[in-house]
């Protein structure tokens, strides 16, 4: 009888009441917005016309107990844009300051995003779920509170690239397009990316709480902080220096990655800086093809401030404005506390160095053992022939793993000066360099700007199969494949300068 009953119920409901209902597994907690009332502001997302399922990243949503199957239908479509939120769930958008291309600006905050909440992951990990073009908070000054289809696919594709490319990043749930129109230089289709972060904390964060000049909202965050990533702080002698040196070794661990594999990250500013050590705002960032330290992608970065080669320093000049923030916690007499910060952020130089010379010494697929004074001319060198002659980063570096196999021809055929070329190569080759370690780090597929701008023009067309070649390419990009040559490749020499937006 019970059984006959079950099966009866199960007919006659209806497909939306199997797929509207949120299962009990979203269990989105506001721990954020508990613990830090003055940083959050209960807000809700903006109507979706008509709500169509772009992409979803299965095995995301499946670590984070979202069933994937339900995320497609009515009720989870209502969840990605904002609209329908489990009971007892809290969306807000989130107070920060930031320092803008250098300049203070003491009230950011989430214009075009919101908090849902937050989901302990398959690991038992704290995780942030996040909307971006949810609609206008109170912090979105002229914005418009949207976003437009191709930029949110394109924060897809690149933080999903980082992700697998083992470079820690805000990681891209999926995105829904809205049937909203957007005004930018024409009307474009919109759309809201669902983001997944261990947390929305920033530098700018840490800002706005000490510009309020409450000191106790300052230890609070701080000591949330700590708890959701740095928790081995809590136990030291001094847990908020021992915060801050955490969050430095995190970047100049984080920065040296971007450097490494030629991204540019183009918008450095405080607010776009995380506290967990996660790459965070995917607007104007670019890959590098050819090598070049002073490029600079983004159309509003006129001064360079942002380019390849700054990325380091930057991210020390934000920790500075990190320890400025953290002052009042570090010690009660300021010149004092001032000492205390100067002494820990000269941590970041040597922290960075280290990172980058060991994944360089990987890149170069080099033997333990040997000299620095061998190898760091060698590199400077390198670098050196890579600029001059205008060098494909990612294809050489790749090219390098079967010239330590015996073929160089696929390296040297990147290079003009040949002579030089060869030359350098004899040098590096006699240290005896393993190719097989080094296609381990090299990666062969990252998101090329000109294969980015096509998939993203045919997906706002409405052609999605370019998009999901490009996202089959890079979530694997050390394993060569064949079929994806096209994706190995530079860029085509009509290609020209690249060119980016922020708040698109
Ligand atoms: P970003 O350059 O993406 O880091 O954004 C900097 C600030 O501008 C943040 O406060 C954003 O919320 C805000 N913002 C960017 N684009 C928009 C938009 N279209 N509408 C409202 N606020 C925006
Ligand atoms: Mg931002």
């Amino acid at each position: 009888m019970g059984e006959r009953f079950g099966r009866r119920a199960a007919r006659t409901r209806t497909l939306d009441e199997v797929s509207v209902a949120p299962p009990r597994t979203v269990a989105l907690d506001a721990r954020f917005a508990r613990e830090l009332p003055e940083l959050a502001l209960p807000w809700q997302a903006e109507e979706a016309p008509d709500p169509r399922l772009l992409v979803l990243n299965e095995p995301l949503a499946a670590g984070l107990g979202l069933d994937p199957h339900w995320l497609r239908g009515p009720g989870g479509l209502g969840l990605l844009v904002g609209t329908r939120v489990p009971a007892g769930a809290t969306p807000v958008a989130q107070a920060y300051a930031g320092h803008q291309f250098g300049g203070f600006v003491p009230r950011l905050g989430d214009g075009r995003a919101l908090l849902l909440g937050e989901l302990v992951d398959a690991d038992g990990a704290r995780r942030d779920l996040h909307l971006k073009g949810s609609g206008r908070t109170p912090f979105a000054r002229g914005g418009d509170g949207l976003a437009a289809v191709g930029p949110m696919l394109r924060e897809y594709v690149i933080s999903e690239a980082m992700h697998a490319l083992g470079i820690p990043t805000t990681r891209s749930l999926a995105v829904v397009a809205t049937g909203r129109p957007v005004r930018r230089d024409t009307l474009l289709p919109g759309a809201v990316l669902a983001r997944v972060a261990s947390s929305h904390l920033r530098v700018g964060s840490f800002q706005y709480a000490a510009a309020t000049g409450d000191t106790d909202l300052l230890r609070r965050l701080a000591d949330h902080a700590i708890a959701r990533h740095h928790p081995d702080a809590a136990r030291a002698g001094q847990p908020y220096l021992a915060l801050f040196e955490a969050v430095v070794a995190a970047q100049a661990s984080l920065v040296a990655r971007w450097m490494l594999v030629g991204f540019v990250h183009g918008v450095m500013n405080t607010d776009n800086m995380t506290i967990s050590g996660e790459t965070i705002d995917y607007g104007p960032c670019a890959f590098l093809d050819a090598f070049d330290p002073a490029t600079v992608f983004s159309s509003i970065d006129h001064g360079g401030r942002y380019a390849y080669g700054n990325q380091p320093v930057v991210a020390e000049w934000n920790l500075a404005r990190l320890a400025e923030a953290l002052l009042p916690l570090l010690h009660d007499d300021q010149d004092r506390a001032v000492g205390i910060a100067v002494e820990a952020l000269g941590g970041f130089r040597p922290r960075y160095a280290t990172a980058w010379s060991t994944g360089m010494w990987a890149k170069l697929g080099l033997p333990d053992g040997i000299e620095d004074a061998v190898v760091s001319p060698l590199v400077e060198d390198l670098l050196t022939l890579l600029r001059d002659n205008h060098v494909d980063h990612t294809a050489f570096f790749r090219a390098l793993g079967a010239a330590a196999r015996g073929d160089a021809e696929p390296a040297r055929g990147l290079v003009l000066d040949l002579a030089a070329a060869d030359g350098w190569l004899d040098r590096w080759r006699a240290l005896g360099p393993d190719g097989d370690a080094m296609d381990r780090v090299n990666p062969v597929y990252i998101p090329r700007n000109h294969l980015v701008e096509e998939a993203l023009d045919a997906a706002t067309g409405g052609d999605l199969g370019p998009l999901h070649r490009l996202l089959d390419a890079v979530t694997g990009p050390y394993d060569e494949r064949p079929g994806l040559e096209r994706h190995a490749a530079g860029p085509p020499d009509d290609f020209g300068a690249y060119r980016t937006f922020c708040g698109t």
